[in-house]
């Protein structure tokens, strides 16, 4: 295994120098970042359509455009951030004054899974710069055309003692994970999150964890249908299901069930036409493993649509499966692929019980009219963060801070959140 403390003492030391902490350096490197990013847009956009067949609209919006606007929303924010602020002294400290001065961490650990392959790698490094910190970078090891891009991006441009990108699988993960880096910022599974849980605490660094889950979308019987099936299949299917904040699967009032099963079949064929398997504009599974997982979950229920799949390409067709129960092994894990399965609902009140007792999942939707309903579902349920009458857009909003709970994970970024989660903030009381 080998062995990093060479590269974490030579940020550490660089770190101490300050340079890092100068507001103008910070400015400097998301500057540089961002040229970098516009320079190799071609090169990004090429690299996800080779590990993912991510589609060029997909990569430009999902894993090119979020990042730039999270740089963009940064530079413009970033000196108010970065400067102490003064708040109030209580009568009892009379005479004195209170301060709360940002402070980045040091040296930062970004671990990243292969689903956005560019954009959770990157993104979290957006925070770490803003914060005034080194970085070291592992992306994953399941798209390998982004992580060769990723390293050639950042190390032949920053200061391997300011951000440097380690390729590798999970030995290298775990050597990283074996020094003792001032922050780690992981994603990726709940299974992993845990192994590298544990190795923070050996050294109590502390730890953000964008994990995952079942992410629940309820079609209550006052819903819009025709805005659920849409919204349902466009969170769903995009990215062929390997999104974090898909809608894993959906609980619908039986009243509406059957338009909606019609209409989600109709949102799928306008969205990707009837040929889904050679449609080239349709995400393909990562692995064949991935692939052989899922396939394994296409006798659960009974297909509405969908069921096909080509193994020798990595595709599965989208597909709905009706008659699910909550005892089927589609049930039990996080499906992370192009398949929905539907549970039908008579009371609201079950809906809730059956997701608390589960997992708390990252994201959850509901698509009803009902403000009473709205309220009762967010007030019984714990979940990272979610949406009502829609699906995975909470996500992309610099104003809201994205993160799971329990086991979908610990701590947020995005936008002010990002500098926030990479800073400690130190409180000082000055006479
Ligand atoms: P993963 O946990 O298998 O891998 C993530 C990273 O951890 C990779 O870089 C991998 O090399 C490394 N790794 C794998 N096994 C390891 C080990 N034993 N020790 C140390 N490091 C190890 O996750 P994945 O398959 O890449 O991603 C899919 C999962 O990530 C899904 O559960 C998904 O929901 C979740 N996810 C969450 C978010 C979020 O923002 N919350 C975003 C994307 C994906």
């Amino acid at each position: 295994m080998e062995n990093y403390q060479e590269l974490i003492n030579k940020q550490q030391t660089f770190f101490r120098t300050g340079i890092t902490k100068d507001t103008n350096f910070r400015i400097e490197a998301l500057t540089k970042l961002k040229d970098l990013i516009q320079t190799h847009e071609h090169d990004i956009i090429n690299a996800v359509k080779k590990d993912l067949n991510k589609p060029e609209i997909e990569a430009k919006r999902a894993e090119i455009g979020l990042v730039l606007g999270e740089i963009d929303f940064t530079l413009k924010n970033l000196t108010g951030w970065a400067s102490a602020e003064e708040v109030q002294t209580p009568d009892t400290h009379r005479g004195a004054k209170s301060f709360i001065y940002p402070e980045p961490y040091g040296s930062i650990l970004v671990i990243a899974p292969w689903n956005y392959p560019f954009q959770l790698a990157v993104a979290p490094l957006v925070g770490a710069i803003a914060a005034g910190n080194t970085a070291v970078l592992k992306p994953s090891e399941l798209t390998p055309n982004t992580s060769r891009l990723l390293a050639g991006m950042i190390n032949d441009h920053f200061q391997e003692e300011y951000l440097h990108v380690v390729e590798g699988e999970v030995e290298t993960s775990t050597a990283l994970l074996q020094e003792n880096f001032d922050y780690i910022f992981f994603t990726g599974s709940t299974g992993v999150g845990k192994i590298v849980a544990e190795a923070a605490a050996k050294h109590l660094t502390p730890v953000t964890l964008e994990l995952g889950g079942k992410s629940p979308t309820i079609v209550h019987s006052d819903a819009d249908i025709d805005e659920a099936a849409t919204r349902i299949a466009r969170g769903k299917f995009a990215n062929a299901g390997q999104t974090c904040v898909a809608p894993d699967y959906v609980l619908v009032h039986r009243d509406v069930k059957n338009e909606l099963l019609e209409k989600l079949k109709g949102a799928i064929h306008a969205s990707y036409g009837d040929d889904i398997i050679h449609n080239q504009d349709f995400g393909h599974i990562v692995s064949t493993r991935h692939f052989d997982r899922l396939k394994s979950f296409l006798d659960n229920g009974s297909i509405v649509t969908g069921g096909d799949s080509d193994r020798d390409n990595l595709v599965i067709e989208p597909t709905i499966l009706d008659s699910i129960s909550w005892e089927d092994p589609i049930m039990q894990d996080e499906i992370f692929g192009p398949i929905l399965p539907i549970i039908e609902y008579e009371d609201t009140s079950e809906v809730i019980d059956q997701i608390v007792k589960r997992p708390k999942p990252l994201a959850l939707y509901l698509f009803s009219e009902n403000e009473s309903l709205q309220d009762e579902i967010l007030a019984n349920i714990s979940f990272g963060g979610g949406a009502i009458n829609d699906t995975i857009n909470h996500m992309t909003s610099h104003y809201l801070p994205f993160g799971g709970v329990g086991a979908s994970g610990m701590g947020a970024y995005h936008g002010k959140a990002s500098f926030d989660t990479f800073s400690h903030f130190k409180s000082i009381l000055k006479r």
